[in-house]
């Protein structure tokens, strides 16, 4: 084991040279520091170095299922504690719940941004979105491959059905033979009409040959605007505590910037709409579950994977309401399950902080489809049964407010930062950064969860994450590799109708 100094690797760089002592790890071998292979050396090391021997024994245990079937249903602005397997209410997900019991869940899950279609995007691609160049919801797909191009190599038929024009990006297209949703102009479609979609296509893909197939699904509702099932509102307002409130229309819909503060009751409005919103989720993707559970029986084998792309944000910090403009755990932390027929990994709660970029890789493998994983991806079959020290990082690129922003976890500890202009000075408009948070501190959701800031008093643990954030960085992509494109027009308007407008954000609290 050699010791490295990170502080070192960052500084050769020359762009946080330090003079204060430099922080070390104890890591394995590592190839002869030169500088940015030294860098790349030493995140893999992070995060590859304690998993080594796992992956090693976890391959050669990990049954494969060449030929499955693969069903993937990402459900939009899911936070992970909204389900019942994820600490949610019992009830109010009984068909999530079911599935995750019998699935390999990952109840510390995060997406790597909490932005619809670049979360989507890393999903697909397992990539970070800084390589992957879909950076907020206007830009499309910089780079791939994606696993459903691999697939369609490999001889699957590959269909998506879509709830809105988020998803339609020409970067996400190739590899699917029936690519379903709506274009700018047109409402979102509904959970329930696209599952009907999905299964009569299964069952027609099924009847023409023996090929496997990919199936994508995902929903939109507990997006904003909030307008569930009204026999769920009219619960959920009830198990509140207020039965028969009327709900303001405003509450329903994005949050504009400069709106009034919320107050208490708007706040149990706005969580008992989004609940409305998740539980009629769960009802409406209900019949897929069935299909599921019948491959448990007989029939070819199916691997099924369950998460979302983001969580959701409902008033209780900064009065936001949104998801985009903030990296706190409500908009990170993400229901993930990866449920086969095969039996493998059921019932099992994993430990490990999995992230939404290490699904592409995990499925290829199971599948033993040619798609090698990419951005320190972990195969999430051969390393669940393990906890890692893993640096993981989470990003926003500005997209409502004026200033990027990253979160750094690392050993239970998350750094928030946040990136002003384009040469990193900080800003004096905002001390408030960066800040350190000890996730074990107050529960993962608590009052005090992301409360109280240990910066002041722990300057060593902020530059060791600040470190380990400029190790990381030298192995990816710059955001300012990817060009925006322009938006305008109808673009603009439908963006804004989903809350993505500029200057309703971060800049704003
Ligand atoms: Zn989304």
């Amino acid at each position: 084991v050699h010791r490295v100094a990170a502080g070192r690797v960052a500084a050769g760089r020359g762009e946080r040279a330090s003079n204060s002592s430099s922080v070390t790890l104890d890591l394995p071998d590592l190839p002869a520091p030169a500088r940015r292979g030294a860098a790349r050396a030493l995140v893999g090391a992070i995060v590859g170095a304690a998993l080594s021997s796992v992956l090693a024994l976890g391959c050669a245990r990990t049954p494969t299922l060449p030929g499955a079937d693969l069903l993937l249903v990402t459900v939009d602005t899911l936070r992970a504690d909204a389900v019942g397997f994820g600490g949610g209410a019992t009830g109010d997900t009984p068909g999530l719940d079911a599935l995750a019991s019998e699935s390999l869940v990952f109840p510390r899950a995060r997406t790597p941004i909490p932005i619809t279609s670049p979360a989507l995007a890393s999903l697909l691609t397992g990539r970070w979105p800084r390589n992957h160049g879909l950076l907020d919801n206007a830009f499309d797909l910089g780079r791939g491959p994606t696993l459903v191009e691999a697939l369609a190599d490999a001889g699957y038929g590959c269909a998506a059905f879509l709830p809105s024009f988020l998803a339609d990006k020409p970067g996400l297209h190739p590899g699917f033979d029936l690519y379903s949703h709506p274009t700018l102009g047109q409402p979102p479609r509904r959970a329930q009409e696209l599952v009907g979609e999905a299964l009569a296509w299964i069952e027609a893909t099924e009847a023409a040959g023996d090929d496997p197939w990919f199936l994508w699904l995902h929903a939109l509702e507990p997006h904003a605007p909030y307008a569930g099932p009204a026999e769920e509102e009219q619960f959920c307002l009830a198990a509140a505590g207020l039965a028969g409130a009327s709900v303001p229309p405003s509450l329903r819909l994005p949050r504009p910037s400069g709106a009034a503060p919320l107050d208490d009751v708007q706040r149990t409005l706005l969580a008992a709409l989004y609940r409305a919103e998740v539980r009629g989720t769960d009802r409406a993707l209900a019949p897929l579950w069935e299909k599921v559970q019948a491959r448990r029986s007989g029939g070819r084998a199916l691997l099924t994977v369950f998460t979302a792309d983001h969580g959701e944000l409902l008033g209780t910090r900064h009065d936001y309401v949104g998801h985009t403009a903030w990296l706190y755990e409500e908009m990170l932390r993400v229901p993930l399950l990866l449920h086969r027929s095969d039996g493998f990994g059921r019932g099992v709660r994993s430990e490990l902080d999995a992230s939404l970029h290490d699904v592409a890789g995990t499925v290829a493998a199971a599948l033993e489809v040619d798609f090698a994983p990419t951005d320190q991806a972990l195969d999430l079959f051969a390393s669940f049964a393990e906890r890692p020290r893993r640096l993981l990082v989470a990003e926003t690129f500005a997209p409502e407010g004026e200033f990027d922003q990253q979160a750094v976890f690392f050993d239970g500890r998350k750094l928030h930062r946040a990136v002003f202009g384009p040469d990193g000075a900080p800003s004096a408009a905002r001390p408030d950064y960066p800040r350190l948070y000890d996730l074990s501190v107050g529960g993962e959701y608590g009052p005090t969860a992301e409360g109280l800031d240990l910066a002041p008093g722990q300057p060593q643990d902020v530059e060791r994450l600040d470190r380990l954030f400029a190790a990381w960085s030298f192995g990816q992509s710059a955001p300012a590799e990817w060009t925006r494109p322009a938006v305008g027009g109808e673009l603009q308007r439908a963006l804004e109708a989903l809350g993505y407008s500029q200057g309703a954000g971060a800049g704003g609290q």
